[in-house]
């Protein structure tokens, strides 16, 4: 062979494989991670690093272990008087495990629903006391903000939160640091079923998660659109159907042996 062919072959070699593997990426119809990620160095040294799920370092729960066909259902904004309590009683009924991230604000409001949700065995979750974006506040503010949920939680349900989202997921370090100097770890999503809309159609909620789910997806829900409601069956039924199973954040965490960071002593 002739030699400058045999010194490129290794060369064409990978950029056939690397190649081939960014086709692969753009032809999943699964694929749940953004390009955005693919081109950042950054997420690569996370992905060698091994903390692309979880990071302990920040406590930031991005998804669950790609290995197990496990897959988390989140439920922000509530506690909703309309709908949270037809969204427990569907899960409930088909017997489907799911994580509510609550706003402390509406859990002094409506502390029934509240209750309600950790009576039939939910795992409750803070979602900031005012639902304000985070990377906006001062430090002390951002902690205030998950104290005061959790206190109000507490007040309703006799239960402390361990997880939290912050609104609209906006973070960043200072959001994550303070959230993990609290003990909290910070919970991301994968699939985002864009039901914020309130023009948005139940099929449209529907197909969007059950064509995004794969192993180790935290789907983002709201339990205060009736679009998410209606579709909530048929995302069970169709979840089901393709092998998955659901688990709580909480469990998603344990099935990742992750690192979790410590509580706090206090009051
Ligand atoms: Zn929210």
């Amino acid at each position: 062979m002739n030699p400058r062919i045999r010194k490129a072959a290794p060369l064409v070699g990978a950029a056939a494989v690397l190649g081939g593997a960014l086709l692969g990426w753009a032809l999943d119809p699964h694929r749940k991670v953004p390009l955005h990620k693919i081109l950042s160095p950054a997420e690569w040294v996370r992905h060698w690093r091994g903390v692309d799920c979880y990071d302990p370092a920040q406590a930031l729960l991005e998804e669950g272990s790609p290995d197990v066909p496990e897959v988390a259902l989140t439920f922000d904004d509530g506690p909703d008087p309309r709908y949270g309590p037809e969204v427990a009683a569907i899960l409930k009924q088909k017997g489907a495990a799911a994580t509510f991230f609550l706003v402390g604000r509406r859990v002094k409001q409506f502390p029934d629903v509240a209750r309600l949700l950790a009576a039939d065995g939910f795992e409750l979750a803070n979602h900031t006391y005012n639902h304000q974006s985070l990377p906006a506040l001062k430090p002390h503010e951002i902690a205030n903000e998950l104290r005061v949920c959790d206190r109000d939680i507490w007040a309703a349900t006799g239960r402390h939160t361990t997880l939290m989202r912050p609104p609209g997921v906006q973070y960043n370090d200072k959001v994550l640091s303070v959230a993990k100097a609290l003990g909290y770890v910070t919970v991301s999503w994968t699939v985002g079923a864009r039901d914020y809309d309130a023009d948005t159609s139940s099929d449209f909620v529907r197909e969007r998660v059950l064509d995004r789910a794969a192993p180790g997806a935290i789907i983002l829900l709201h339990q205060d659109t009736p679009a998410t409601v209606a579709a909530l069956p048929a995302i069970i039924d169709g979840l089901r159907a393709q092998g998955f199973r659901f688990v709580t954040v909480s469990q998603m965490l344990d099935r990742l042996h992750a690192a979790l960071p410590a509580r706090p002593a206090g009051p």
